[in-house]
């Protein structure tokens, strides 16, 4: 067993901080007459906190609402299409992650076109498609990138080896999204009340604290960044609360372990060389401007997007799917229709379905009364 990672685990210490977030829930109770609602940002939290089950021990006390955070889930269903059909072209071997396969599109998916015969391939690295790309060369080898802060500079560093190596035959399907932005339009939405939020730790080690101080100086709302260990988890809950019952508000750190102020400076300088900021679209919240990244113009030879002449419709078949409203926070996976019953993780509807991320997939896994 991993000792360093059982540090984190620690019973005794978790009952402690339990007790500690349950007293601060009730002061806020009797201060506020409510529970408090804290979002956990990410979908990596959203999984901690279930299957630690910190949502069934605060559940009377406290709302553990899930965000818009798992990257598979908030790329676009255009985009979704557009992946299957670049996929389907002639002389293309197309690269993914595992967790993309079998998002489902408007009538097919990655998985499904990998079964009719196209060269569709899972990778554990983006680097690996460098290799494909020099074996493969009367072939145009796509690298999917979807993803936060967390994947873009190793896509970033997939474009400056590829330079280096004078590879021509690779590309990148740019679906990455960029966080601040999303957390901002969330506290514009009159009809979401968060009181707080836990912030994604592997995010934070790329972009640094310092990057995320704008949430408590320009929205006032206690956050505090986590790592994904139940004792992370329930120190930022702490945190939050005890700001909230304190009317303050700051931005704190409880993955010191990993995350600085200035963050990680050699991989947004990777980033900052290769993309740009652009305007981006969310399944179910729509466009948000600059939240989303583009090649720069030196750079794109590299991208996907020029290489053919695809069109997807921008009507799309969501087959009732409510991914948009979970992903908001407006609803709980369980209050979707299809949950567990038409819409499970063997047969999905939506990609919140699918991913590991996923919060409806969460829920199924860990959250469902049996
Ligand atoms: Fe979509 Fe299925 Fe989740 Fe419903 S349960 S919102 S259909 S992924």
């Amino acid at each position: 067993k991993n000792k360093a990672t059982n540090v984190y685990r620690d019973p005794v210490l978790g009952k402690e901080l339990i007790e500690a977030i349950l007293r601060q829930a009730d002061i806020f109770q009797e201060k506020f007459g409510r529970k408090a609602n804290l979002m956990e940002v990410c979908g990596t939290h959203t999984v901690s906190v279930s299957k630690a089950g910190l949502r069934e021990v605060f559940r009377d006390k406290i709302e553990l609402i899930s965000g818009p955070g798992c990257p598979v889930c908030v790329t676009s269903h255009e985009d979704i299409d557009y992946m299957i059909e670049l996929g389907k072209q002639q002389n293309v071997i197309l690269c993914t992650f595992g967790d993309m396969m079998r998002v489902p599109g408007s009538d097919s998916s990655l998985a499904e076109e990998k079964a009719n015969g196209h060269d569709i391939r899972v990778l554990y690295s983006p680097l690996e498609a460098l290799d494909i790309a020099e074996e493969n060369l009367d072939k145009k080898v796509i690298f999917l990138a979807v993803g936060f802060e967390t994947t873009t500079p190793a896509i970033a560093a997939t474009i400056d080896m590829a330079e280096q190596r004078g590879i021509e035959n690779y590309y990148v399907f740019t679906a990455h999204k960029i966080c601040p932005p999303v957390v901002k339009l969330l506290f514009q939405d009159p009809n979401l009340k968060v009181d707080g939020l836990l912030l994604p730790g592997h995010v934070a080690a790329i972009v640094g604290r310092k990057a995320l101080d704008f949430i408590a100086t320009e929205y006032h709302v206690p956050s505090s960044i986590a790592g994904f260990e139940p004792l992370d988890v329930l120190a930022g809950m702490f945190d939050i609360l005890r700001m909230l019952n304190k009317g303050e508000a700051a931005v704190t750190n409880q993955y010191l372990r990993v995350v600085k102020e200035e963050g990680n400076i050699p991989a947004q300088e990777m980033l900052e060389k290769y993309f740009q900021a652009t305007d981006s679209n969310w399944r179910g919240i729509g466009n948000i401007p600059g939240s989303g990244l583009e090649l720069r113009d030196p750079y794109k030879k590299y991208d996907a997007r020029t290489l053919f002449d695809i069109k997807v419709s921008a009507t799309v078949k969501t087959k009732g799917c409510r991914c948009g409203e979970v992903l908001s926070g407006y609803i709980k996976p369980t209050e979707c229709g299809h949950f567990g019953k038409s819409c499970t993780p063997v047969s999905p509807v939506g990609p919140c379905m699918v991913s590991y991320e996923g919060t409806c997939a969460t829920y199924y896994k860990y959250e469902r009364k049996v």
